[in-house]
C-alpha cells in the first residue's frame, strides 16, 4: 500500500521554509531571499518516493501585525493550508524562540493532525549541548510527533525528516502524476524568479512593494520569449529598480535569465519593464488584479 498526503511548511518569515522545500525536492521551485515575505503564493512541491508521495505546501509566513492588505492576505493563505493538510512541519530557528513563535503555537491549536517540529539552521549553533534543553523547553509547549534538528542550507539531517513524514502520511493512492514536481505554471515560476532577483539585488533599498507580472510567455523552436512587467508603487522606486543607465535592471534581467534557462532547460529571451502603480500593496482590488486572490 502506498502513502500520500499534504504537508504544510509553517514558520515565521525567514526561518528557512523555501530553502527546506527546495532541498527536499532536490530542485528549485520556491524562491528564497534573506528578506522576509519572499513567498507570497502557496507553492506545491511534489516529492514522489517509491512508496510515498509527499506534497509540500510552502506557506507565506504568519505575521503578527496583519494591518496591511498584503499581510492579511499572507495570514489567510497560511491558515487556509491548515484546513486541508495531513501533517504540519513547523520550522523554528535553533535556540531562538520569539513572540512570533508563540503566535504560531496559538494558530496551531486549530490543527488536529501531527506536527513535526524542525529546528533549522543548526549549522549556526556553536554551543551544540545547548540544543538539548532547548528541545526540552519547546517540547513542553505542545505535543510534537517529533523534534528534528537540521540544516536546510547544508542538507544536514534531511533524511530524518523525510523518513518521519513517510511514516506519518496516511495510506492512499498517489495524488499527482509521478513525474510532476509542482502545480504552478512555468509562467508563474518565471515571475517568481524575476521577483527573487529583485529582492536580492535591491536588498534594503526597496520595501516589499513590488509585484511581477508575466505579460507573455512564448515558446518558439529556438527559445522561450518572456515579457515581464515589474510593478512598483512610486516613481522613486522605479528609478531604483532601473538604476543608473539601466544597469540594475539589466543585472536583474541577466541573473533571472540564467536561472530560467536552467529551470526551463532552454535558451530564454527575457524582456523586463518597470511600471508605477499607486499604493497597490494596501489595496485589495489591486492585489486581486495581480493574482493575489
Ligand atoms: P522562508 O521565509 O521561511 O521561506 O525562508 P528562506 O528559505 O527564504 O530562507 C531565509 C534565509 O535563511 C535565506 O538567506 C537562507 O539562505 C537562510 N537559511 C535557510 N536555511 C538555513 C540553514 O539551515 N542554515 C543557515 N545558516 N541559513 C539558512
Ligand atoms: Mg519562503
Amino acid at each position: 500500500m502506498t502513502r500520500a498526503g499534504y504537508v504544510a511548511l509553517l514558520g515565521r518569515p525567514n526561518v528557512g521554509k523555501s530553502t527546506l522545500l527546495n532541498r527536499m525536492l532536490g530542485q528549485k521551485i520556491s524562491i528564497t531571499s534573506s528578506k522576509p515575505q519572499t513567498t507570497r503564493h502557496q507553492i506545491l512541491g511534489i516529492h514522489t518516493l517509491p512508496d510515498t508521495q509527499i506534497v509540500y505546501v510552502d506557506t507565506p509566513g504568519l505575521h503578527l501585525k496583519a494591518r496591511k492588505a498584503m499581510n492579511r492576505y499572507l495570514n489567510r493563505t497560511a491558515s487556509q493550508a491548515l484546513g486541508y493538510v495531513d501533517v504540519v512541519v513547523w520550522l523554528v530557528e535553533a535556540l531562538r524562540w520569539t513572540e512570533e513563535e508563540d503566535y504560531i503555537l496559538e494558530a496551531l491549536q486549530e490543527f488536529a493532525g501531527p506536527v513535526l517540529l524542525v529546528l533549522n539552521k543548526v549549522d549556526r549553533v556553536r554551543d551544540k549541548p545547548a540544543l538539548l534543553p532547548f528541545i526540552q523547553a519547546v517540547s513542553a509547549k505542545r505535543e510534537f510527533a517529533e523534534v528534528i534538528p537540521l540544516s536546510a542550507l547544508r542538507r544536514d539531517n534531511l533524511a530524518a525528516l523525510e523518513q518521519s513524514l513517510a511514516r506519518l502520511l496516511p495510506e492512499g493512492e498517489f495524488l499527482f502524476d509521478e513525474s510532476q514536481i509542482t502545480t504552478v505554471s512555468q509562467r508563474f515560476l518565471a515571475a517568481e524568479v524575476v521577483r527573487e532577483k529583485l529582492m536580492r539585488e535591491l536588498r534594503d533599498e526597496l520595501p516589499y512593494r513590488l509585484a511581477v507580472e508575466v505579460e507573455s510567455f512564448e515558446e518558439t523552436e529556438r527559445l522561450i520569449r518572456i515579457r515581464a512587467l515589474i510593478w512598483v508603487e512610486r516613481p522613486g522606486q522605479k528609478a531604483i529598480v532601473v538604476g543608473a543607465n539601466g544597469a540594475t535592471l539589466k543585472r536583474i534581467g541577466s541573473l533571472a535569465r540564467q536561472d530560467l534557462e536552467r529551470m526551463l532547460d532552454s535558451p530564454v529571451f527575457l524582456q523586463t519593464w518597470v511600471k508605477v502603480r499607486d499604493g497597490w500593496s494596501d489595496n485589495e482590488r489591486a492585489l486581486q488584479s495581480l493574482g493575489y486572490t
